[in-house]
């Protein structure tokens, strides 16, 4: 009988609610497959009074224990340390960053309620996983609350380099907090490294062994777990009805052309703006293509509090604007910008219509839409992966092509080497993509983390 399963995330996806993605369902059936747990997070809701206690829903074997953010707490921990401080640097964007002594104190803060909250329900043979970038100190603060038995910690977005990380004027504080943890989890062997090399240079750790070093008067345990999907449910919904309905929907105005699809939150790490300038110099340099390519490109708005989304929002709006108006035709539209959000079968069934798949972040942890495009391709006639050197997933998927996303002559190569590529090299690259889909998917990612967990020294 294994211990049971703690998990701490900033969002949670509560019973009954459909599972907004695949980490939730993960998440889900991990801890259905430790034979229950605890699953606490911030309910999504912002009130005026702090709410001391937790609210709890059950679900079969899963308890559910949700709090809510004061309007103060949402402002500073939410919106203000976490994306305007950490999410920018950890993406490489320092010149984005704005730091407020203010908003790390409610970041600390809500660190230190949710501990406290937590360790409420814990007994002492329970397993721990924090999730991610806006709970990096709740490990810290769950043992400054009595709590010593294990915990992991993983980091859903790219760990920089510790000259980048530095730049935070907290960036002491949080190396110590994260190494309260016992584990803590990379996307990859870059975000490993660069962790690695911080706290050996900067807080005097020592090796230990290949994947634990000595620091802090502990021993923290740093290893690579590349997230992934679950490649069957992407195939099955590539042919659902609601992929097959997306998919003729948009076949009908695409008709016979080739479509270039692209779908991201419409985030600055995502290269959006690069990749439309990319798709504006295809169209520059081959004219035979004009009329006969559609680009589209789906880009839900997110964090629309914060600046940095709104101008983002401005150059896409008139970029799009721009590569239309100079190449649009009565009978064709170049790009297809669409800020909305669809449903994850619409997205499989657009996927797999697809010659060309889009995925050129300027810089992402890992980046799911790459695996879900791959799993949603027909194995007989798959479309071509584009994909930046700077995803995490690019370390595990070297037979996409692989761009830099700053170099729009090289992206618009690219996306032409991909849109002229014959299906025989499209076949073959597909098998070895979809092979380490299937092989490094979801269920592995999530067991390989408890198992290295649950082996660490307590
Ligand atoms: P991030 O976590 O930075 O948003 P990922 O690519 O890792 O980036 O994960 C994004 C998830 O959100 C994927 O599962 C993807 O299917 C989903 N998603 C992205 N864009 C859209 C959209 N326009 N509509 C619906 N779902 C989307």
């Amino acid at each position: 009988m294994s211990a049971r399963l703690i998990i701490a995330s900033n969002r949670i996806a509560l019973p009954g609610a459909p599972k907004p993605g695949g980490l939730a369902v993960a998440l889900a059936d991990a801890l259905a497959e430790r034979g229950g747990g605890i699953w606490f997070g911030w309910s999504g809701e912002v009130v005026e009074r702090e709410t001391r206690g937790v609210r709890l829903f059950a679900e079969g074997l899963v308890e559910y224990a949700v709090a809510d953010l004061t309007p103060e707490e949402y402002e500073g921990y939410y919106l203000g340390y976490s994306n305007r401080a950490l999410w920018p640097v950890f993406h490489y964007r320092v010149d984005l960053a704005h730091f407020d002594e203010a908003d790390f104190a409610a970041y600390e803060h809500v660190n230190r309620r949710f501990a406290r909250l937590l360790v409420q329900f814990t007994r002492p043979d329970d397993v721990v996983w924090v999730h991610d970038y806006h709970l990096m100190l709740m490990g810290q603060e769950m043992r400054a609350s009595g709590w010593d038995g294990r915990m992991g910690f993983f980091l859903h977005i790219p760990f920089p380099a510790p000259e980048i990380f530095s730049a935070l004027p907290q960036h002491q504080r949080l190396a110590r907090g994260l190494c309260s943890y016992d584990l803590i989890g990379f996307q990859t062997n870059r975000d490993t490294a660069n962790f690695r090399r911080y706290l050996i240079e900067n807080a005097g750790a020592v090796v230990e062994d290949a994947r634990t070093l000595r620091v802090f008067d502990r021993s923290v345990r740093i290893e690579t777990f590349s997230i992934g999907i679950d490649p069957d449910e992407f195939a099955e919904l590539a042919e659902s009805r609601e992929g097959r309905a997306a998919a003729e929907r948009l076949g009908k105005i695409t008709e016979n052309r080739a479509l270039v699809i692209g779908v991201d939150r419409m985030d600055y790490s995502k290269g959006l703006p690069q990749r439309m300038e990319a798709f504006g110099r295809v169209l520059d340099d081959h004219v035979e293509l004009r009329g006969d390519v559609s680009f589209v490109q789906i880009a839900p708005p997110s964090r629309e509090a914060v600046d940095a989304y709104q101008m983002l929002r401005e150059q896409l709006d008139q970029l799009a604007g721009r590569i239309n108006a100079d190449y649009a035709d009565l009978d064709w539209m170049p790009i297809r910008y669409l800020a909305r959000s669809y449903g994850r079968g619409s997205l499989a069934g657009l996927y797999r219509l697809a010659r060309v798949g889009l995925v050129t972040p300027l810089m992402d942890g890992m980046n799911l839409v790459a695996k879900e495009f791959i799993a949603a391709q027909h194995p007989d006639d798959p479309g071509a992966l584009v994909l930046s050197e700077f995803a995490g997933a690019a370390e595990q998927l070297p037979a996409a092509i692989l761009v830099n996303p700053h170099d729009i002559a090289a992206m618009a190569d690219a996306i032409f080497r991909a849109l002229s590529m014959p299906i025989e090299e499209r076949r073959e690259r597909w098998q070895s993509l979809i092979a380490n889909v299937r092989e490094q998917d979801i269920a592995w990612w999530r067991r390989a983390f408890l198992a290295s967990l649950d082996d660490t020294q307590t």
